[in-house]
């Protein structure tokens, strides 16, 4: 039974590399995962607790209204609960927000490369992507940054959508705040711009503009927030939405998936919640060894973005594939775009070093990845 002609062209799902399969396969006691910007720590005690005592209420429904955990987050971002929306993970946010406002014919907008999931969003819909190229952040850098003024003169009449994935993702840079606000005042009133913020927590410069803050007297922004990264909470998919129009949360609460954030899901965002402050102090640590992983590429002649987000970016372009194919055999996973770049997440400084130690036996064989050493 055929799919229809948007779903056939998708691309079939790709699993990522299982680090205990990897390190069965390689023959060694444990593969490294840095492909997928999770945090290494396990999950905080508060929040273990919590999912404990829900999963003895599972033979119920969740709360498909998610009040507890709305509540909650109304009050940590100072926004009144009509203005939540909560979701599956911030995918399914997405998702949703294209079916509240993409009928066939009309466009979503987005920096590329971004986040995988905007083109595949626009096609589920049966809406064109607008792809604006990033830019370089510096002058003779690799094209690594937002093109806002681009992005603006891109958006047409057909343009419902805009995300600005902020910082972004795989990149790790970030757009500051002076042409942010010169971008969103400039957006037309009918397109809603969607400030995709997975990994707020982990940024360290201050000029980087919280998208809460701007988005307040602007009706049509809108900010995307995660458990899935900062927060510790990947496996139990929770992600937010926060806007300055409740019409907004509405129409995305109105094409929720039916009680998709699970009940264990609603308990372990809240726990996480209460304990911002070790989270905090997670995101610290993720920000100084972030620091750490950048010297020591950098010493090793690489070129590395600035990264305002808990992972680095390679632009090594044609040695993308092979770079990754090379670290992979010494048993560390890291994400690889084709022809453009590799994204290493930022582990354990024990796990990032086992990452610089697999690129010292790896990048003489891989040509080309080396600024001149
Ligand atoms: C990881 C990520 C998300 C959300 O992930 P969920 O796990 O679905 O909450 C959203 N946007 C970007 C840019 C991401 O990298």
């Amino acid at each position: 039974m055929i799919a229809r002609p948007a779903v056939q062209a998708l691309p079939a799902y790709k699993p990522g590399r299982n680090p205990a399969d990897l390190a069965r396969e390689i023959g060694v006691d444990r593969a490294i995962k840095l492909a997928s910007n999770e945090v290494a720590f396990p999950p905080l005690p508060a929040v273990v607790q919590a999912v404990a005592a829900a999963a003895a209420e599972t033979n119920r429904y969740p709360d498909n209204g998610a009040v507890v955990l709305t509540d909650a987050l109304a009050r940590r971002y100072g926004v009144d609960p009509a203005q939540v929306a909560t979701g599956c993970g911030a995918v399914t946010l997405c998702q949703e927000l294209a079916q509240a406002y993409n009928d066939p014919g009309s466009s979503i907008a987005f920096a590329w490369r971004s986040f995988e999931m905007y083109p595949l969003l626009a096609r589920v819909a049966g809406a064109r992507a607008i792809q604006v190229p990033l830019v370089p952040g510096r002058p003779g850098g690799p094209a690594d940054t937002h093109d806002l003024d681009a992005l603006l003169a891109a958006i047409d009449d057909t343009t419902r959508l805009v995300f600005v994935c902020n910082p972004n993702n795989p990149t790790g840079t970030a757009v500051r705040r002076a042409e942010l606000e010169r971008f969103l005042d400039a957006v037309p009133a009918g397109t809603l711009v969607v400030l995709d913020e997975a990994y707020r927590e982990f940024v360290s410069d201050p000029d980087v503009p919280d998208g809460v803050e701007l988005m307040r007297g602007r009706p049509n922004v809108a900010v995307l927030r995660t458990f899935s990264k900062a927060w510790g909470l990947a496996g139990l998919r929770v992600g937010y939405l926060l806007a300055e129009d409740p019409a907004v949360a509405e129409a995305v609460r109105k094409t929720h998936v039916p009680f998709s954030v699970s009940m264990v899901a609603q308990a372990a965002a809240v726990a996480a919640l209460a304990s911002e402050d070790e989270v905090r102090a997670r995101c610290a640590a993720v920000v100084e060894e972030r620091g750490r992983l950048t010297a020591a590429l950098r010493e090793r002649g690489l070129e590395v973005s600035d990264s305002q987000a808990n992972f680095v970016w390679l632009p090594v372009g044609e040695q993308a594939a092979p770079l990754a194919a090379a670290l992979e055999a010494r048993a560390v996973i890291t994400r690889p775009f084709a022809g453009e770049g590799v994204r290493v997440t930022i582990g354990a400084p024990e796990e990032d070093d086992a990452f610089l130690a697999a690129l010292d036996a790896v990048l003489d064989d891989v040509r080309g990845v080396a600024v001149p050493r």
